[in-house]
Formats: structure tokens, sequence, C-alpha cells
């Protein structure tokens, strides 16, 4: 994008919100100190946007388009998938229930998470089902998962939709290109391997749990019996920048740590994974406790050498 672009999108938001479009050039400045200049003035832009709830085309988004922390967002897509509705007691007693569909368009899929129970009953009675192609308002990015409040609405739509895609995309990026809610692979170094941190999750959602007392709770299921997990924070590096990362129990166990007990088995991994070069998968999110940008890796693969030239030789490179 040029500069051009950037004023408009300036003007866009400021008219659209009714701030002073100083006020708005300050937010962008601020939200790229926070992240630490790893997004463009367009792309802060763009955030800003979102949080204040400005829908810059004001209409519906391509689901490749959806970026963590946007607000009222409109997909038309089609269902691919739909979970078994689960119940739970809230905290206050109440019946909750929640179901994740998996929807897609032309561009990719994102996972759709519906709470409403006017919603759900839509998918109880069959009136929404596999293939149906739905239009959403009004939903809400979190991370990569597109939520469904009250005030969100899903519907039948009449639009065709053709080919869909049903693989998860990854584009494979260089850390330089980064910006807040992609999704991305990255081939890249570790440089830097921290302590790793325990924490629990709960049996059944595996989300997190938090102590409460002498006992845990989980946000769907109320009290709970908690898992021992760990995690680890990362620094990798690919050439063209660094980028702090996590990476959560299985994936740990993919890079070869077996025991997170034992300090000197711990420190002897830890040394082993240092300057090692792999594929890291995940998404690039906000971290709530530093407030900055952080890679989530979701899965890690080995290089093949072997295989790389193979590809490099069938493009005759
Ligand atoms: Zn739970």
């Amino acid at each position: 994008m040029e500069d051009g672009n950037y004023e408009k999108l300036v003007h866009l938001i400021s008219k659209s919100s009714s701030l002073p479009r100083d006020e708005i050039e300050k937010k962008v400045v601020a939200k790229r100190e926070r992240i630490s200049g790893l997004i463009s003035k367009e792309g802060a832009a763009q955030i800003i946007a979102a949080e204040l709830g400005v829908s810059l085309d004001g209409g519906k988004l391509k689901i490749d388009e959806l970026l963590s922390g946007m607000k009222k967002v409109n997909v038309v897509g089609k269902i691919l998938n739909i979970s078994p509705v689960r119940s739970f007691t809230t905290k206050n007693g109440k019946e909750g229930k929640v179901v994740n569909l998996i929807v897609a368009d032309e561009t990719s899929n994102v996972k759709v998470v519906l709470w409403d129970l006017n919603h759900i009953v839509k998918i109880e009675k069959n009136e929404i089902s596999h293939e149906s192609v739905v239009e959403i308002t009004n939903g809400m990015m979190r991370e990569n998962e597109l939520h469904l409040g009250n005030f969100s609405e899903i519907k039948l739509s009449g639009e065709e939709i053709g080919e869909v895609k049903t693989a998860r995309v990854v584009k494979e990026k260089k850390i330089s290109e980064l910006n807040m809610g992609d999704n991305a692979k990255l081939r890249a170094f570790i440089v830097q391997a921290f302590e790793p941190k325990p924490f629990n999750v709960c049996k059944e959602c595996r989300k997190k749990a938090v102590q409460e007392g002498d006992y845990f709770t989980c946000a769907e299921h109320g009290k709970t019996i908690p898992e021992k997990r760990f995690l680890m924070n990362f620094v990798l590096d690919d050439g063209t920048g660094t980028i702090r990362a996590v990476a959560f129990h299985e994936n740990l166990k993919n890079l070869g740590f077996a025991d997170f007990e034992n300090p000197e088995i711990l420190a002897r991994q830890r040394e082993q994974i240092l300057g090692k070069e792999m594929f890291f998968s995940g998404n690039v999110r906000m971290n709530k406790f530093f407030n900055n940008q952080e890679f989530s890796i979701n899965a890690i693969e080995g290089i093949n050498i072997d295989e790389l030239i193979a590809v490099a030789g069938k493009n005759g490179i």
C-alpha cells in the first residue's frame, strides 16, 4: 500500500468513528510501538479500525482477511464441519451450550464458535447443517476464531459458493513480513530457549484452569480436575528478523523434550535445540501479559534437505 492509501484509511476511520484524525494517527503510532514496529502503518490502522468497530468496506470480508481482534465481522461461507453440541454449567449456575463450526469460502476457512442458544437451536433443529451456506454478521475475532455472541447473527444465505478451501491455509512467510493474526509457516533458527513454565488445564476441554483456593475452575466447566502442562518460550530468527514464540506440550515433545522436572536433562535438551533450523507453523497473536507480539506455534517439522533439493530441482532451480 502506498502512503496515499494510509491517508485514505485514516480519513475513513476518523469519519466512521467521529474521532479526530490526529487521534487516530496517535493510536497508530502507539500500536506500532507496542508491537515493536513489526507491522506497517496501514496494518496498524486496520487493527485500530477493527478495535473501534469500524468496518472499512462496510460489507463482507473474505475469510483470509480476518485478523485477530476484529469486531463486527461479516462473512459468508459454507459449513464444512459441525461439532457435537456441548452443554456446561456457567459460573453462576446457568446452563450454557457451545458448538464449533468450520466455515469456508474460496480463500480460507475459520473456526466459528457459537455461544448463543438462539443460534445453537438452529443447529439442533437442523435448520443449519453440514454444507449450508451461511451469512454471519457481527462476529468477533478472538485469536484465530470467530466468536458469535448474542449481538451476532447466523442465518442461511442464498449466495452461491463455489470451490472452497478445505485445508487450513498456511503461507510460508519471513519473520519481517508477519502481521497480527497471520497464520504462517516460518523456516527459522531457535536462537533462545527459556525455562519451561508449568500451567494447568481443564481435563475436559484442555483450556486454562485457574486455581481458586484449593480447587481449580475452568470458564466452561466450572470446578474441574486440572492437568499439569508445560509451555516454553523461544526466540526464532530467520535472518530477516526475530520473534518471540511459544510452544506447548505436544510440540515440545516433538522438539525432543521428554522431562521437564529433571533440571539436568532439561538443561541438556535446551542446549541441544539451540541453533536448530526447523519449520514452525502457527499464528501471530498478542501476548496479554507482556503486551507484545508472539508467534504461537501449533506444529513443528524438521527440515528434510533431500526433499527441499528435490523440489528445487523440479522447479528448475
Ligand atoms: Zn473445561
